[in-house]
């Protein structure tokens, strides 16, 4: 094996992965350096997500949502369960498989694109080298062509409530407990706060969620954020906010809680502590100082609009750069990295970036929020649609929350679309296409949507921008 490569991808996180295999897929001779060690102390491929972040987190959340219908939900539906059990621990090894199956999948389509994954951690010296130290520590040096740094992110720690056996714990901690907690306290009702405290709260947990900020979910807007904590209120997450965390020690096997609220300071005895607080970025290790790759003032590798480092040749895409900490953000700037090495012309539109909270009701919303518009100046239209009015939402018994739709008066345009209810990961995907397409909400109104599915709201929300929604009573009429 030839020491030298076309490109060397540092990390096979869904950033560092799918610029591997683009990169291969355009013809150019591809490694891949990534450490990971999963259970056993298996090396794997697909980092953060495959591992331990966007594929266990939904398959609990998948498994727990159906557990939760069996023993709350269906007896609406005229279905009476009786003697349903839960066995935790083969929830877990479900989880467990089909990471492995996935992560599996990756190494065969590295082999399929003959891509060679250096097992190891990966080390940028001077001169586009890279040396790459081995698990049993033998170092191996490697040079290329261009080098893309990959390498994610990880959870942030509070030294005031270190992690403490299977205790207190991070978002990793928090996917493989084998039995429900009584009680369970979560620092931060951010997203990895609101997923994994639903995955415990459906098993039987008691779950508190401590946040600091004095609003909830400030990136969602706010009559979706509005609607998502009552809801989740009713679901019995007990979200604080303006609460701040003090400290934290464990006794046995239970664990004391101290924070700081409007009405001064409190302890709270619970049995497990997550503490989900944000991701930073990582680059431990992965920069000599002879690389000469400049950090941000945030300790993020700095790159421009086409994730070109200071360094010519070097690149940096996914958690480990500027933007949102998202799965579908590094794999779409290692495309974009991928064509722009071998001399396509390729870019990424940061602005029509889809996020999701994978709740029950899901959260999901592209583009602009109503407070934006407001605070930019711009003169826009909402129109919103209520799944208490849709005939499939109904027939599925999920009527809560809503699509919100936002146009630019004068263009049509769609500036935005936030939408809380039944699979809202799923119909977001409309909004996202006529966004990346330019599209008017005229010409959404004009496209015939199937009956009865839910995707007939997001017509009916287009409808309603400007007073024409059929199946619930308009503000005005045209
Ligand atoms: P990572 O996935 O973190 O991968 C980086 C890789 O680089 C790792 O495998 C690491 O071992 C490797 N590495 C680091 N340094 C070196 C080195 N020096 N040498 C070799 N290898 C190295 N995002 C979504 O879009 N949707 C979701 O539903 C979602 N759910 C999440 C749930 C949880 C619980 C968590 C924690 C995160 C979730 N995320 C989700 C965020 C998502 O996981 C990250 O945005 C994504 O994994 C970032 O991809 P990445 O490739 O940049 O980095
Ligand atoms: P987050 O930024 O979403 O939420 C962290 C929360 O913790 C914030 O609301 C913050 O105010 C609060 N906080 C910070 N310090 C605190 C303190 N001392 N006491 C109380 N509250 C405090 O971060 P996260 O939930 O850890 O998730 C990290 C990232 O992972 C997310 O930003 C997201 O990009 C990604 N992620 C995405 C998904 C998804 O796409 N569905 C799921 C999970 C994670």
């Amino acid at each position: 094996m030839s020491n030298h490569y076309d490109v060397i991808v540092i990390g096979a996180g869904p950033a560092g992965y799918v610029a591997a295999i683009r990169c291969a897929q355009l013809g150019m001779k591809t490694a891949c350096v990534e450490k990971w060690l999963n259970k056993g102390d298996k090396p794997a491929l697909g980092g953060t997500c495959l591992n331990v972040g966007c594929i266990p987190s939904k398959a609990l959340l998948e498994a727990t949502e159906f557990y939760h219908s069996a023993v709350h939900g269906f007896e609406d539906l005229g279905i009476t369960c009786s003697d349903i059990k839960l066995d935790v621990p083969k929830m877990i090894s479900r989880k467990d498989k089909i990471v492995a199956e996935l992560t599996g999948g990756i190494e065969g389509l590295f082999k399929a694109n003959g891509i060679d994954w250096l097992v190891g951690t990966g080390t940028v010296l001077a001169d586009k080298k890279v040396r790459v130290t081995a698990l049993d520590d033998t170092p191996s040096n490697y040079s290329a062509n261009n080098i893309i740094i990959a390498t994610g992110s990880v959870p942030i720690d509070l030294p005031i409530t270190p992690l403490e056996s299977d205790v207190v714990v991070d978002s990793s901690g928090a996917l493989e407990w084998q039995s429900v907690p009584g009680k369970l306290c979560v620092i931060g009702a951010g997203i990895i706060g609101l997923e994994l405290g639903s995955v415990w709260r459906r098993l039987g947990s008691e779950v508190v969620l401590l946040e600091a900020m004095d609003s909830f979910l400030p990136m969602v807007d706010a009559q979706v954020a509005k609607d998502a904590m009552r809801t989740f209120g009713k679901q019995g997450l007990d979200i604080r906010l303006s609460t701040r965390v003090t400290g934290s020690s464990v006794n046995g096997d239970k664990v004391t809680v101290r924070y700081q609220d409007s009405d001064g300071d409190h302890e709270m005895l619970v049995d497990k502590l997550i503490v989900a607080v944000g991701r930073r970025a990582y680059v431990h290790g992965v920069l000599s100082d002879e690389a000469g790759v400049e950090l941000d003032e945030r300790g993020l590798i700095h790159v421009n609009d086409s994730c070109e480092t200071n360094v010519p040749g070097i690149y940096a895409i996914g958690d480990v750069v500027r933007g949102p900490m998202l799965a579908h953000k590094g794999s779409e700037e290692g495309v974009m990295v991928a064509e722009r090495i071998s001399g396509e012309t390729s870019s990424v539109n940061y602005d029509v970036m889809p996020n999701v909270i994978y709740t029950h009701p899901e959260v999901a919303w592209v583009g602009k929020t109503e407070e934006q518009l407001k605070a930019d100046g711009v003169d826009y239209q909402a129109g919103t649609f209520p799944f208490a009015a849709s005939g499939r939402a109904k027939a599925k018994g999920d009527v809560g929350g809503l699509v919100k739709i936002l146009r630019d008066k004068k263009t049509d345009r769609m500036l935005g679309a936030h939408i809380i209810g039944p699979s809202a990961s799923e119909l977001l995907g409309q909004s996202v296409l006529a966004m990346e397409f330019d599209a008017t909400i005229e010409d959404i109104a004009h496209t015939i949507h199937a009956h009865p599915t839910l995707s007939e709201a997001m017509h009916e929300a287009a409808l309603s921008a400007d007073g024409r929604a059929i199946h619930i009573a308009n503000r005005k009429r045209r």
